[in-house]
Parts: structure tokens; sequence; C-alpha cells
């Protein structure tokens, strides 16, 4: 396996001298050739998981139980700057089956009667990348009963199963970091395949025919310019949520794969495993940001 990674590591000795396109590919038979790998060694690794956790407090939707559809190995097609798990282990686009159903109810009996405000799907990556998202969300709400969520990045709202499958939801916050194509490649560090417009339009296609309720969350790391802030408004006007979240990194990001990350809220002091703790904008900025959205889009912004 060391010798399959050495030569992986040397393909971008000659990824200069490629074409743009054959770039892009050679890029993706990187990311593809490097899953692999990763998935092979994560299967000789014993890991003990479980895939309902918390319940935690969240500042969007109060008491909230996890659901973690993706497993052991964080899984994600964003490999954001500030994310919580950590470097992301394997970077894809690609939906597979990761946690079996069966096994989330199995999970979720010793949790019964549910006595939260909501069940969330999010957990080590983006968990629309799980095939069995449409039969956890039918299940689970069969089973609690309680209002559920996913949190998703949203790369995959252009696949119509997708959102057929995220409308069983009775809440959704999407992820929109970036009015840019710059500022997506700096903040969410998307797999190759993954473009804005792409994500500007499987967002207006899912707004357009989800009954429940959307938010849209925005993830704040800088201060924004007066066009990107003019930018983001038109967004939100033609988006038009039904809420628009604000935040700043205040979850530290742990240095290496902690699977205590996924539901992790404690202050960086509290936490036993090794974290960075991420530069903030000013809470001033913060809120002169989200009163100038409220202003312009009528629509209710919260932020913290
Ligand atoms: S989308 Fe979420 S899970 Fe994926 S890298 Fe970003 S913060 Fe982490």
């Amino acid at each position: 396996m060391t010798s399959e990674l050495s030569k992986i590591s040397n393909l971008p000795l000659v990824e200069s001298q490629l074409s743009p396109e054959n770039q892009v590919k050679i890029r993706t038979e990187i990311e593809t050739e490097t899953n692999h790998l990763l998935m092979k060694m994560s299967a000789t690794t014993e890991t003990k998981f479980a895939s309902v956790y918390g319940p935690v407090v969240s500042w969007r939707y109060g008491i909230s139980l996890g659901i973690d559809p993706i497993g052991p190995v964080s899984t994600c097609s964003f490999n954001c700057a500030y994310c919580q798990l950590g470097e992301i282990e394997v970077k894809t686009k690609q939906r597979q089956l990761f946690i079996p159903t069966e096994q989330i109810l199995a999970d979720l009996q010793p949790f019964a009667p549910w006595d939260v405000d909501v069940i969330t799907l999010s957990g080590s990556g983006e968990p629309t990348l799980a095939l069995n998202l449409g039969e956890i969300l039918s299940l689970v709400k069969s089973l609690t009963q309680r209002p559920t969520l996913v949190l998703t990045n949203a790369t995959l709202l252009g696949n119509a199963a997708v959102r057929q499958e995220l409308s069983n939801a009775d809440m959704v916050s999407v992820k929109l970091d970036a009015v840019t194509p710059e500022q997506l490649r700096r903040v969410d560090k998307p797999v190759a395949g993954i473009d804005l417009p792409d994500i500007l339009a499987g967002i207006a296609q899912f707004r357009t025919g989800y009954q429940g309720q959307l938010g849209i969350q925005t993830m704040i790391l800088a201060e924004w310019d007066a066009q990107g802030l003019g930018e983001y408004i038109q967004v939100m006007q033609s988006l038009s949520p039904d809420e628009i979240q604000i935040n700043v990194p205040k979850r530290p990001k742990p240095l290496k794969r902690e699977l205590e990350g996924r539901g992790n809220h404690a202050e960086p002091s509290a936490i036993s495993y090794p974290v960075r703790v991420l530069k903030c904008v000013s809470s001033a900025y913060l809120a002169e940001f989200a009163q100038e959205v409220t202003r312009s889009t009528g629509i209710p912004v919260r932020y913290r």
C-alpha cells in the first residue's frame, strides 16, 4: 500500500505539463485512487462507531439528536477550511451506501422516547452522499414522530433523486459560504467537478419543489467586500429561504480525524484532542453583516 501511495504522490509532479482538461482528469483519478486506498486502510482499522449521537444543543434548532449516515471515515464533497471533523479523509461526490438503515434504527432505540426538538442527519460528512438518505428520513420519522432536519452542503442538489429524497425532511439547512468561484475554492475546497453555478442552480431547483422549512447557512471566515455582500443579498433574494443563518467558526478544527468532533460543541479548553482555534471576525462586523442582509432581503436572519 505504501508503494501505491507514493505512486499517487508523484503524479502532481507531471501535472503542470498537462492541458487544463487533463489536469482535471488526473486530479479526479488521484482523488479516486486515494479514496480507494483510504477505504482499504479504514477497513483494516477497528473503530468504535455508533450511528446515533448526542443529544447536543444546536444554536439554530434546539436540542438535537444526531444521526450519522456516513460512518467512521469522514467523507464529503467539500473539505471546508473550518470543518469540525478536521481534514476530510475521503473527498468524493459519489453516492454510496455507508451505514445500513437497519443499523441506524437499532442505534436509535436506546434513545426512546426521543425527547428532543429535532433529529438531525449530519455527522461524519455530507449526508446526501448516503444512498439510503430518503429511506432513513422516512423510517426515522415513522419511528420517532420527531421533526427531521438535514444539514447539507448543497453539492448534490442538482441530482433529482437527491432532491426527491431530501424532500422527506421537515427542515433542510443548506450551506452557502461563497458567491464567487474563488471564495468557494478557498473556503469550501470542493472536489473536482463541483462549481458554484451548479450549486446555486441545485439550491434553486430544490427551493422550487420543497414544502418544508429551508434555511441557508453561511460561515463567515473573513470580512466580505461590498461587492461580495451585494451579490450575497441578490442570491438570497432570488433563493428566498425561510431563514438565513450566519455564523463564525466557533468550533475548533481537530488536527486529525476525531469521531467525537461530529457532535462536540464544548469550549476548546474542554476538548481532549489537539485542535486549532480559528480566527473569527468581530461580533460587531457579524451584526452589521446580518443587519444589512435582513434590511435588504426582508428574510429573517439569525447569527452568532
Ligand atoms: S461540508 Fe460540512 S462535513 Fe463537509 S467539509 Fe464542510 S463542514 Fe465538513
